[in-house]
């Protein structure tokens, strides 16, 4: 872990050596030249950061679909704050942030909003999206997603309500689970 840290450090500077203090954007663009070089190169140790990161904001789901692997009683509730966005300083070198990562809905996350809007102007230069099942969108997402999505896909599984009903198992929603 400490010499990721350093490696990342190390690559920090090295972007910053070669040609002095650079705008976030131009750190994106290096870093992705960096990592080329180093794909190309087969480098065991990297000094660029990933330039595709993919962050579930949350791993609670609305639904609860027959052919995931997601289950309301065993996940763990757990939510990315606009705080722990904000703290990762490193976030200004990715060139595509996935809002999104496997299991959960990323709009259940009460700071949604907050976040995607901090990211549009912190990184306004990157590409960001995510995956969402649509239960929650709402005409604030939606303006929102106009202004700064690059892409947004909306799972919805079946043509037909009856085919939808029937893969979803349960509208947790609907309970009042959420
Ligand atoms: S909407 Fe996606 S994450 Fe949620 S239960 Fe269905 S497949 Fe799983």
């Amino acid at each position: 872990m400490v010499s990721k840290f350093l490696r990342r450090k190390e690559a920090e500077s090295y972007m910053q050596d070669e040609k002095g203090v650079k705008s976030s954007k131009t750190f994106a663009q290096e870093n992705k030249d960096l990592n080329d070089q180093e794909y190309k190169a087969r480098s065991p140790l990297l000094r660029s950061y990933p330039t595709y990161v993919a962050i579930n904001l949350s791993d609670v789901c609305t639904v609860s679909c027959k052919f995931c692997r997601y289950n309301f009683y065993t996940s763990h509730k757990r939510l990315v704050t606009l705080e722990d966005i904000k703290s990762q300083e490193w976030l200004k070198y990715p060139q595509t942030i996935d809002l999104f990562c496997g299991v959960g809905e990323s709009l259940v996350n009460p700071q949604f909003k907050d976040i995607f809007q901090y990211m549009m102007e912190t990184f306004p230069y990157q590409y960001r999206g995510l995956t969402t099942n649509g239960t929650l969108m709402d005409d604030q997402i939606i303006r929102l997603f106009l202004k700064g999505a690059s892409w947004i896909h909306v799972s919805v599984n079946a043509f037909k309500i009856e085919t939808y009903r029937d893969l979803l198992r349960d509208l947790l929603m609907d309970k009042g689970m959420l």
